[in-house]
């Protein structure tokens, strides 16, 4: 391939709104035959809202609010801010934690008025040695089934209740998806939610294979293992935690509306945030050096 015709793909690719890092990687673009896609701000839109809100024997609606909403407020993640938004609007101004850890892939901990509160994934009662209550647990089912995410919120050793949050899907997922096939791609959804939300959100945009509850860390392992079995894989994603798999993948895409950090690490950004986007990179790489061998 002529560097001359590489830089026109390129100029091409700025008119369909996709940035390329440098022409090189038109090359790895080309034979890229399973697509990884992240599920949060890229497959759905992450501006989730607070839906449910369920307590304990015991627990107060607004106090339920107020705590695991001040927590909340003191992160960035997109569930994180659903609730300490839906908080504001239900009880008001929030009270400032005294102190607050982030729990990667999993949620937060800190301290709310005195209280010791984790808010998060179910998997974090286990460092408690804390079980759901049976009311709660049925909530909790009940809203995944929904398609919503389902918090946890604890404090000083008791389970106070479960807040439940749902994002849309974009309305220009589900082409996306079915462009990836008719180039030959396969696409497989893989978050670090959990599994019954992810199955509804890949049977919602025509998705077959869902890998969920993945770790943080393990996103990058995802990749190296697909490598391993001969695939070339491209990554699409938008959050911090998808930077990792995004630099190791043969082609990274980044969503223009995600974080600076998978911008950094992609080798392509879809400016606008449509994954459709994602295939007119393809299609405009096959083009290019198609024309040019
Ligand atoms: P994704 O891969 O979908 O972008 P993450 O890896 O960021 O998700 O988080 C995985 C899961 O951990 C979330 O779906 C959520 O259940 C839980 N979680 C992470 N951070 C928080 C938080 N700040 N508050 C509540 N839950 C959280
Ligand atoms: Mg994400």
């Amino acid at each position: 391939a002529t560097p001359s015709a590489l830089l026109v793909g390129t100029g091409r690719g700025a008119q369909l709104g996709i940035l390329i890092k440098g022409p090189e990687v038109l090359e790895s673009t080309r034979k890229v035959d399973t697509i990884l896609l992240d599920k949060t701000g890229t497959v759905t839109t992450g501006k989730m809202t607070l839906q449910g809100v369920h307590t304990a024997p015991g627990t107060d609606t607004d106090e339920l609010l107020r705590v695991a909403g001040a927590l909340e407020d003191a992160s960035e993640h997109p569930i994180a801010q659903a609730i300490a938004r839906g908080a504001t609007q239900r009880v008001g101004d929030l009270p400032i934690p005294e102190s607050f850890k982030n729990i990667e892939g999993r949620g937060v901990q800190g301290v709310v008025e005195g209280h010791l509160v984790i808010v998060g994934r179910e998997s974090m009662l286990e460092d408690w040695s804390l079980t759901m209550p049976v009311d709660l647990a049925r909530a909790k089912a009940q809203a995944e089934s929904a398609r919503e995410t389902a918090v946890i919120v604890a404090w000083d050793g008791e389970v106070r209740g479960v807040l439940t949050v749902a994002d849309a899907i974009k309305d220009t997922s589900a082409e996306a998806i079915t462009q990836f096939r008719a180039l030959g791609l396969t696409p497989v959804l893989l978050t670090g939610d959990n599994r019954v939300v992810a199955e509804q959100v890949a049977a919602q945009v025509g998705i077959d294979k869902v890998i969920a509850e993945v770790m943080p860390q393990d996103k990058l392992r995802v990749v190296k293992d697909l490598q391993k079995q001969g695939k070339v894989v491209a990554m699409v994603g938008d959050g911090v935690n998808d930077a990792a798999a995004l630099a190791q993948a043969d082609l990274g895409l980044a969503m223009g509306t995600g974080t600076d950090v998978a911008i950094e690490a992609a080798d392509l950004t879809l400016v606008r945030g449509d994954l459709r986007a994602a295939a007119d990179a393809i299609r405009l790489s096959r083009k290019t050096l198609g024309t040019i061998k």
